[in-house]
């Protein structure tokens, strides 16, 4: 078909998509709030972790040469260490430390034999080793977690909770992340309304609140700036209250159609549109472009097809500009558990159920795939790509399956 051939394949849509974004400027946050939010630079570490060698084990630290003698050896015992004990001694041919997990390796050890392989006298004294050990058996080594002065985490990198358990033990309070992106989002179509309205004939805006929480889970500040009509006038005077924000969404009057004015209204606004129109199903009247620092999305209307637009594009545009250095929505791969046919041209986005069984993610596919149905999005655990040049999958192909962020 030829209208097709001139459609954006998916791929290069996010590319070009991506290509308008960069990260924000950064803010410091406190560490608790910064969970899930990338880092805005590279942070050395300030201190040396764990800052001394340290038994991995309660047991003995000793001299491993000493212990070349077939067993059991017998070692004098010095001092006990616990954890948080600075040791007195140095360990000599001959003797040996009870040590305790965390507690620092005297001078002269360089090996900590596990206590369940020792006997040790009643009074404490004396111990037989009963096997030998290598250098370096059960010992933490100075500066395994961290040396002073290497990079620790890289800029992008997210924030989970051991990096952020290592950030503290480096003794930062705040860490520097790009700040949140404040997204605009607009619906627009004289068949809507709110959802505390009366009906009259009209149908309840769903895209915006569905928008507005994926924007909350994805780390945006959604602000929600209400119902366009299908007039040129009434979407331009909406498109002007979304001055000054990172990003707007706009749902609906995306294609060729009569009261499809979004578009033009963009235009008018001064919005330069990189691309219109996405080989793909469902979300197929895709629009993107800029005006300044702000990046505009002229989202599909069928609720499930901006859910999936979301997911492909926003999305990552979101996390390109909160600086993570992932942005690519994540895949897994998975077994198509049934049949799917489709002319080539567009990708398709199946929504499936996928769960484990013998090994293997075996995906099935939502009997209902109108993008107008929500319900089916509901349902569905991943979106399955059926790719642009296929025409058939048969049960037991290999496919690309990406989790949806959409779930609870
Ligand atoms: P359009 O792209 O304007 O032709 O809209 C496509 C379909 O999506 C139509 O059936 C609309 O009624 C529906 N639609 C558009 N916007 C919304 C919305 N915000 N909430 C629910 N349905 C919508
Ligand atoms: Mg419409």
């Amino acid at each position: 078909m030829k209208e097709e051939a001139a459609l954006l394949p998916v791929e290069d849509a996010r590319a070009r998509t991506l290509a308008l974004t960069s990260p924000l400027p950064s803010e410091w946050v406190r560490l608790e709030e910064a969970l899930g939010r990338a880092l805005a630079v590279d942070v050395r570490a300030q201190r040396t972790l764990p800052p001394w060698d340290n038994s991995a084990m309660d047991g003995f630290a000793v001299r491993s040469a000493d212990l070349s003698a077939p067993p059991p050896v017998r070692l004098q015992v010095r001092e006990t260490l616990y954890a948080g004990q600075t040791p007195r001694e140095e360990v000599r041919p001959g003797t040996c430390a009870r040590i305790m997990t965390g507690a620092p390796l005297p001078a002269g050890a360089d090996a900590v034999v596990m206590r369940e392989r020792t006997r040790l006298e009643p009074d404490g004294s004396a111990v037989d080793i009963l096997e030998p050990v290598g250098p370096g058996n059960f010992v933490r080594p100075r500066g395994e977690d961290a040396r002073e002065g290497e990079v620790l985490l890289a800029r992008g990198t997210p924030l989970g909770i051991p990096e952020l358990g290592l950030l503290v033990s480096q003794g930062m309070v705040s860490v520097p992340v790009p700040r949140r992106p404040r997204v605009a989002i607009l619906s627009t179509g004289d068949e809507l309304c709110r959802a505390d309205a009366p009906l009259e004939g009209r149908i309840v805006d769903a895209n915006a609140p569905a928008l507005s929480l994926a924007v909350l889970r994805a780390g945006g500040v959604p602000s929600v700036l209400g119902i366009a009509r299908d007039t040129l006038e009434d979407v331009s005077a909406h498109l002007a209250a979304a001055e000054g924000y990172d990003l707007v969404l706009t749902s609906a009057g995306m294609s060729v159609g009569e009261h499809d004015f979004v578009r033009e209204a963009l235009k008018r606004q001064g919005v330069e549109q990189d691309f219109w129109r996405v080989a793909i199903k469902p979300g197929k009247p895709l629009a993107v472009g800029r005006k300044g620092s702000t990046v505009y999305f002229g989202l599909p209307g069928n609720p499930t097809s901006s859910l999936v637009s979301f997911e492909l594009f926003v999305r990552p545009a979101l996390r390109r500009m909160l600086g993570h250095m992932d942005v690519e929505p994540p895949k897994v791969g998975g077994r198509l558990a049934g049949e799917l046919k489709k002319a080539p041209g567009l990708a398709h986005y199946v929504r499936v159920t996928a769960s484990w069984e013998d090994g293997e993610l075996w995906a099935r596919p939502l009997s209902t795939q109108t993008s107008g149905a929500l319900r089916s999005a509901a349902s569905a655990t991943h979106l399955l790509h059926f790719p642009l040049s296929f025409s058939r999958l048969a049960t037991g192909d290999k496919v690309e399956l990406l989790p949806l962020s959409w779930r609870a």
